[in-house]
């Protein structure tokens, strides 16, 4: 099996065993993978498939206060049955005034990470204050969607720029998703900053959302400017079926389209996650 390290993949539901999830993982030449706390299930999809727009906007929140603490027990419990290859992200609401709370509850119960994305603000927000503090006082790191493909209000809202509060926070540890694209220079400037004063605190994954030609491009430049240290591999999967090994080939001809060495490849495929997650 090749070293690699999927470090954004989703749940679907609450059905799958860790037999199966590991299964699909071998099948795919996975060795670990971050698994993300579903905020919905597949009923509640059909469900929000025939609400009205409005009720569709704010469907997600919902949602969360319905399922977070379900769903973040559960990824927890699967992590736990394969430890040496499932890392657990907790799934929590930004401006949940309970957030923190769920945050380290979830923790407490096994989770390593967290996973936000923004339901109609800015990271920036002083409502997101409490829970970046209860994250960096946990070292609990988090991953942030970040480009297009926003909440069905305004993708303005995961520019990459806009993380730069985490900074104010230098003990938090933080991904990008999607290399942010299309905003995929001012990703690469964002998480650069970290060369000016040797801390780096922005990371970036490279799961797709570009089309192949727009991420080669994009890679090109983060793999020429970036330390070799900041990047990590996901696909933005689902914890079973063979997207994942899609999108593994695809990395592989772009690393060998742009002459990438081994050494720097394998950090991206694996060493730089486990080094992100504190994994040895
Ligand atoms: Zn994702």
């Amino acid at each position: 099996m090749r070293d690699i390290f999927d470090t954004h993949v989703h749940a679907v539901d609450l059905a799958s065993t860790s037999d199966d999830i590991v299964r699909s993982m071998d099948a795919n030449d996975v060795r670990m993978m971050c698994l993300i706390a579903p905020y919905k299930t597949i009923a509640d999809r059909d469900f929000v498939a025939r609400m009205s727009p409005v009720e569709r906007m704010t469907a997600i929140r919902h949602l969360y206060k319905k399922n977070g603490r379900a769903a973040n027990d559960w990824i927890a419990r699967v992590a736990s049955e394969k430890p040496d290859r499932i890392v657990p992200l907790a799934f929590v609401d930004s401006i949940d005034p309970d957030g923190p709370a769920e945050l380290e509850r979830a923790v407490n119960a096994g989770c390593r990470g967290l996973k936000l994305f923004n339901m109609g603000h800015y990271p920036w927000d002083e409502r997101c204050w409490p829970l970046y503090e209860k994250a960096a006082e946990l070292g609990t790191p988090i991953l942030f969607h970040s480009g297009i493909l926003g909440d069905n209000r305004n993708s303005r809202f995961h520019r990459p720029a806009e993380y730069e509060i985490v900074k104010q926070w230098p003990a938090l540890k933080v991904v990008l998703a999607h290399l942010s694209w299309p905003w995929t220079d001012e990703a690469i400037a964002t998480c650069g900053m970290g060369r000016l004063d040797g801390h780096i605190q922005i990371h970036l994954d490279l799961t797709p959302g570009a089309p192949l030609e727009w991420r080669e491009d994009a890679e090109r430049k983060a793999f020429e400017y970036l330390p070799d240290n900041v990047l990590l591999f996901g696909t933005d999967g689902k914890e079973i079926g063979d997207y994942t090994a899609r999108v593994i080939r695809e990395q592989d001809f772009i690393f060998d389209k742009l002459n990438i060495p081994a050494d720097k490849r394998h950090k991206i495929y694996w060493q730089n996650a486990c080094d992100f997650y504190g994994i040895s």
